[in-house]
């Protein structure tokens, strides 16, 4: 490795290769850059020992952090390909814009096989998987999410805000809906994280919609560069408990389509089965994202191989056997659209995102998703008829 560095103790030129403090040779500053810390010979590294400590536990701590988040946007972008769930007909670009025509919802859970001919570019592609997904990326991450960030994190909350960035998808149904309806989501989903550093993170596993591809970034970095206001906080949880709850037939305020959200919990069942087989046969997700970074490359690649394939067989073996839904499930197809049944309140009341979140609440509109899900129920009622 060549070296221009000094040592951290005494400011001479640190030899080649940098002797440095093999503990966190691997970690990473607030912004994720490397900060391995070089010393010019190892009596000065032993005179650090205790001076380093802090300094060193939190640069292990943002290396976990930053590789949690990158696996986890990894297996997030997985289970969208594998249980992708729009039918797109056409696509082109203009402006750095993708413009998508897709058939409507019909309703039976129908996943399509996403349109890799049609869409090729890679950023295209990630902003097509994570398009209008963000409330999916918290709800069906939830326990991954807890798995790799408990132990770093003291709170984790879900936060809706308005972006500051256009989308980089724009969509066109095939069918005429009321000329006032903008089919764009108007809002986006990220976790809050108050990390062990010290320090508040964004993760946003699904932002590469608005381009913006890092699934972790310093939560003052994201504000000024990415977000409005936040608009919603929750503990974590909250937006699984709300698919949980139009599962059930109870509320359904962020989705039409009941028997796809049924579909999509059956694919994250299978998920988790899947990860928890390979966390037997290799090492625990959290052994993954400690371990050095050719045995965390290469573990990805093979995680995300097998996650994918069995995600593909559990749709595969959906679609061949007719798509069923189990009398239970299919009672709630279509579900009572005004029960409200999940009010969680939000906890972390001290957090950064929730002080920010209640200084900008005055100015604050009612729930942008009204008027999204009336016109959705109201199509859905007319195709099917009322149950
Ligand atoms: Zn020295
Ligand atoms: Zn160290």
């Amino acid at each position: 490795m060549a070296s221009d560095e000094l040592c951290s103790v005494c400011d001479k030129p640190a030899p080649r290769p940098v002797l440095i403090c093999t503990q966190c040779g691997e970690g990473v500053d607030v912004n994720g850059a490397p900060t391995a810390t070089a010393y010019c010979e190892v009596s000065c590294r032993t005179k650090d020992i205790e001076n380093h400590q802090k300094a060193c536990k939190d640069a292990n701590i943002r290396k976990q952090l930053y590789r949690a988040g990158d696996l986890l946007q990894a297996i997030f972008c997985k289970f969208r390909e594998a249980s992708f769930d729009q039918d797109i007909k056409q696509s082109t670009k203009s402006d750095g814009v993708l413009h998508i025509e897709e058939s409507f919802p019909q309703g039976d859970g129908r996943l399509f096989r996403f349109p890799h001919l049609l869409v090729e570019d890679p950023e295209d592609v990630a902003a097509l998987l994570t398009f209008s997904a963000c409330i999916h990326s918290c709800a069906y991450m939830y326990e991954l999410s807890q798995m790799l960030l408990q132990d770093i994190t003291t709170t984790i909350e879900e936060l809706q805000i308005s972006p500051s960035t256009p989308y980089l998808v724009d969509r066109a149904f095939n069918i005429r809906l009321p000329a006032s309806f903008d089919c764009s989501p108007g809002d986006h989903n990220v976790l809050a994280l108050e990390a062990t550093d010290g320090n508040t993170y964004i993760l946003d596993l699904s932002g590469a919609q608005f381009g913006q591809p890092r699934p972790v970034i310093p939560f003052n970095e994201y504000k000024l560069r990415y977000m409005n206001q936040i608009t919603q906080i929750h503990e974590h949880g909250y937006y699984d408990g709300v698919l949980e709850a139009a599962r059930e037939g109870e509320r359904n305020p962020y989705m039409c389509d009941v028997s796809l959200a049924l579909i999509q919990h059956k694919v994250r069942k299978c998920l988790l089965e899947s990860v928890e087989e390979w966390q037997k046969e290799n090492v625990s997700l959290k052994g993954l994202i400690r371990g050095d970074r050719k045995t965390y490359g290469t573990g990805k690649t093979a995680l995300l191989g097998k996650v994918f394939d069995d995600m593909r067989d559990c749709v595969k073996e959906w679609e061949d056997g007719g798509r069923k839904l189990n009398r239970k499930e299919r009672k709630h197809l279509f579900p009572n659209l005004s029960q409200p049944r999940c009010t969680v309140e939000p906890k972390g009341k001290g957090s950064r995102a929730y002080k920010m979140w209640v200084a900008g609440s005055k100015s604050l509109k009612g729930d942008p998703y009204s008027e999204l899900v009336e016109m959705m129920g109201k199509a859905m009622g007319s195709l099917f008829g009322e149950v």
